[in-house]
């Protein structure tokens, strides 16, 4: 694997093959690496950029304290035969670079983190402008963020292909993230009751639509509602818990069929999230 730290040397990614690009935050866990091997797998030129972006962060949240693990990162990426990784230098990477507003963004996520989606957009494009990659992978955890990224890559006349990865867990299935290691293995496997009442949720949205006996903003306020009490009864803060239309965020309604079931809690100070995607058309 190369090692690339200076924009002007991203000129020796050879492009014989498709370029996939795979932007991280590092402190790659098995998720962020399932999306190195997919493009190993398709035979792709794999580029992964390892940039803690300040500009995705709040004021208030965990910029500093981000865990860092450059050595290990790079240990794992040879393991996975990734072909290059970027470490972009902060000033220059920032230098003139042009601020973006995200679309999406006065939902999930992006309500309880304003600017968080303007920052990640703004880095995004600016690889994007760097590299022109035939393909860019992102996963399915961050939800929102793809959906936004899906967007730009449409609105902007990107020829750049979106790959989502799915989402990785551990065994008990809480999904894979760097937030983790701020809880101990015990408080981890309590966190994965997430995973469990999601499915749940599907579960009951699916059973509910199939009888159709409710009207659908009904079945899902009554739904959230309860789930948010059953998660805040095992000690979760809830951010938000949403039952949405997953191809543009709006509220549910008759017909729909793609739906998102989204969370985000917080657990013991620490904030996770995850989500699970309800195809009605295949049922
Ligand atoms: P991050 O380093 O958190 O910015 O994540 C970098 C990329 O890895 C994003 O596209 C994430 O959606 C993806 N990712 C993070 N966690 C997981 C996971 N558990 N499974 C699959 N992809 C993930």
């Amino acid at each position: 694997m190369k090692i690339i730290k200076k924009i002007g040397d991203l000129k020796i990614v050879d492009k014989e093959r498709p370029i996939a690009l795979i932007p991280t935050m590092g402190n790659l866990h098995a998720g962020h690496l399932s999306l190195v091997k997919q493009s190993k797998n398709l035979k792709l030129t794999s580029l992964v950029t390892i940039f803690v972006n300040p500009l995705q962060f709040g004021p208030d949240e965990d910029f500093e304290t981000y865990p860092r693990t450059i050595a290990q990162d790079e240990e794992n990426l040879e393991k996975e035969n990734c072909d290059f990784l970027f470490l972009p230098d902060k000033t220059e990477l920032l230098k003139g670079i042009k601020n973006l507003k995200a679309p999406f963004s006065n939902f999930l996520c992006g309500k309880s983190r304003p600017g968080h989606f303007d920052g990640v957009i703004t880095i995004v494009n600016r690889f994007l402008e760097l590299l022109n990659p035939e393909f860019c992978f992102f996963g399915q955890k961050d939800f929102q963020q793809q959906l936004i990224i899906h967007d730009h890559l449409k609105k902007n006349n990107f020829s750049t292909k979106l790959i989502v990865g799915q989402t990785i867990r551990d065994s008990n299935g809480l999904a894979l993230s760097s937030r983790n290691n701020y809880l101990s293995e015990r408080e981890k496997k309590n966190a994965s009751l997430i995973y469990t009442y999601l499915k749940e949720i599907v579960d009951q949205l699916m059973q509910e639509l199939a009888k159709d006996s409710l009207n659908i903003s009904t079945n899902v306020l009554i739904t959230c509602e309860k789930y948010k009490n059953k998660f805040e009864e095992e000690g979760f803060k809830i951010d938000y818990l949403e039952i949405l239309n997953a191809k543009n965020l709006k509220k549910l309604k008759k017909g729909d069929t793609e739906i998102l079931v989204a969370v985000a809690a917080y657990y013991k100070g620490v904030r996770l999230i995850d989500n699970l995607i309800c195809d009605l058309s295949s049922s």
